[in-house]
């Protein structure tokens, strides 16, 4: 930081409406001399300290290194400091205008992050690395949060209603969950889901957000005041961010594609060791990443059509062909993204469940999944389809057999999720009652995604298996941060036609939410006879 050592001599004010101090209540106001926070370091270490024209104001002195600032509402915030012995103490302050109260939230945040940084001999400062920034790489975490810093892609996500509409449910369902509670939001977004805890009787309601749409969910929290007088809006990542007091619930939408993209799941897992009361409830509770083998001739040949460009050998007078090879690869290292006919699955499904509520953050870090399926019908097998649910488990469902899903299984309405299938190069032949064995392994990568490698083997049939079983093996490596989104086929719901899944639902279409078990509903789907898609 550029300014660093200049700043030791550096100060800056601010005239305040007015200020108290929360365990004394006393208070001091503008009315006869103006009160100014002061933000220095003339000694060195960076503070914020009150006066009264010249007058120190004892007593409500602020260590930036120990503090939290929160908004309370457009004109009120509070200070916390957290000192040695774990006393928490406050300073209520009073802005005279928004703007006032904007500016100063930004300068306590850039004052509060060179008073926490290390200083180096050359006089720069260096932050401490967060669990985030230790494993993730800086343009990956840029270029994700500035995504979510958008309102279009908050949109999307509003706009699928399955998901928003499933959490809404969840919520109000389980109102005696979040009454009178503490609760935190785990990537608040635009606030949502915040909004849905207050309006479902949360005490108070942390809404946890790393990205720049921090600041529009200030604005619509502020714009719901009987709401947002309970919420607070916290800028910064779950992984740094300090809260004035535990959580009784966690509420998160912190879902990828197959579940774990984005690696957002672990930024829960550390919500909850950081903030959660032992015993607290999650919301969601639990995920499970679903699978079965599908055959779909049409995207095979469709993806292996793609690399076809890369066999000619007069391209401009140029041989494309040494590069066909890497291209073939390279389609078939992409997860397909789309929503597919269930009939195209060719095994009842198996799932893998992540306990959110036990699971240890580096659980995630790598996912094994042993696989073994047994076929419904002789076919070839394209690859493995996935997709995932994930389980609100509130009290009201303890004594109930009915518990609420959101699932993005095929079949089901569809969700902005979609599906993902991995394909493989090279297709394997099953007969019905064959077995499926195989491996699912994922693993984590400092761009906030899985390197996957999947392998499915089927044991020969008939006498070839009696000579000794001979196996057919098919592996492939994808990327799940480089998914090949295929949208231009007949889709359930309407949707537009560019890169990022978008649905363009009218209020008819509105899906209802969907509560069947979901295990039922796949049996179901699979006792239909088993015909190609795309037909049509
Ligand atoms: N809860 C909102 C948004 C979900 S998208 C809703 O349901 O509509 C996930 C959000 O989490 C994004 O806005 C993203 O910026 C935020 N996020 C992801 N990782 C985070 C982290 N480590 N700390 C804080 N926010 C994070």
């Amino acid at each position: 930081m550029g300014d660093s050592t200049g700043h030791k001599h550096k100060h800056l004010e601010f005239t305040l409406a007015a200020v108290s101090e929360l365990s004394s209540s006393s208070s001091v106001s503008s009315s006869s001399t103006p009160v100014i926070a002061r933000f220095s370091a003339d000694d060195g270490v960076a503070a914020l300290r009150f006066h009264q024209g010249s007058e120190f104001i004892d007593g409500f002195n602020v260590d930036l290194g120990t503090s939290q600032l929160f908004k309370l509402g457009p004109l009120q915030s509070l200070c916390v400091s957290e000192s040695a012995d774990t006393n928490k103490e406050g300073v209520s302050i009073r802005f005279r205008n928004e703007e006032e109260s904007r500016d100063f939230h930004s300068a306590f945040e850039q004052w509060q992050m060179e008073s926490k940084g290390t200083h180096l001999p050359n006089g720069d400062i260096s932050v401490s690395k967060s669990k985030f920034d230790n494993k993730i790489e800086p343009s990956s975490a840029k270029m994700y949060f500035h995504y979510y810093g958008q309102l279009l892609h908050q949109q999307n996500m509003l706009q699928d209603y399955v998901r928003t509409g499933t959490y809404y449910a969840a919520v109000i369902e389980n109102r005696v969950d979040f009454t009178g509670c503490v609760v935190v939001d785990v990537g608040a977004g635009s606030g949502i889901l915040s909004l849905f805890a207050a309006q479902a009787g949360a005490k108070h309601v942390y809404a946890v957000e790393a990205s720049e749409m921090a600041d529009y969910a200030r604005k619509l929290i502020t714009g719901n005041p009987t709401l947002g007088q309970r919420i607070t809006v916290i800028k910064g990542k779950v992984e740094e961010a300090e809260l004035p007091e535990k959580a009784d619930i966690l509420i998160s939408e912190p879902m990828g594609t197959l579940l774990v993209n984005e690696r957002m799941l672990e930024s829960y897992i550390i919500a909850r060791d950081r903030f959660l009361v032992p015993n607290g409830k999650m919301f969601p509770s639990t995920g499970r990443i679903h699978m079965a083998p599908f055959s779909d001739e049409y995207l095979f040949v469709e993806i292996a059509n793609k690399a076809l460009f890369w066999q000619q050998q007069n391209y401009y007078g140029v041989d494309l062909t040494p590069l066909y090879g890497s291209a073939f690869q390279g389609y078939f290292s992409q997860p397909v993204v789309d929503a597919f006919d269930p009939r195209l699955l060719v095994c009842p499904p198996m799932c893998h469940v992540l306990n959110f509520n036990e699971i240890k953050e580096e659980d995630l870090y790598e996912i094994d999944i042993p696989l073994k399926f047994t076929a419904s019908v002789g076919t070839r097998v394209h690859g493995l389809a996935c997709w995932f649910d994930v389980l609100f488990n509130g009290s009201c469902f303890i004594d109930s057999t009915v518990q609420r899903w959101l699932t993005t299984a095929p079949g089901a309405p569809t969700t902005h999720w979609y599906q993902i299938r991995c394909v493989l190069s090279q297709p394997i032949y099953v007969m019905a009652g064959q077995e499926i064995t195989g491996q699912l392994h994922m693993i984590a990568h400092n761009a906030q995604s899985y390197t996957i490698y999947l392998t499915l083997s089927a044991k020969m049939w008939g006498p070839g298996a009696e000579q000794g079983g001979i196996i057919q093996t098919s592996s492939c490596k994808l990327d799940l941060k480089e998914p090949y989104y295929r949208m231009s086929q007949p889709q359930p719901y309407t949707m537009a036609q560019d890169q990022q899944p978008h649905q363009l639902l009218q209020a008819e279409d509105i899906p209802p939410i969907h509560t069947e078990d979901l295990d039922l509903e796949e049996l179901e789907l699979l006792q239909q006879p088993s015909e190609p898609l795309g037909a049509q």
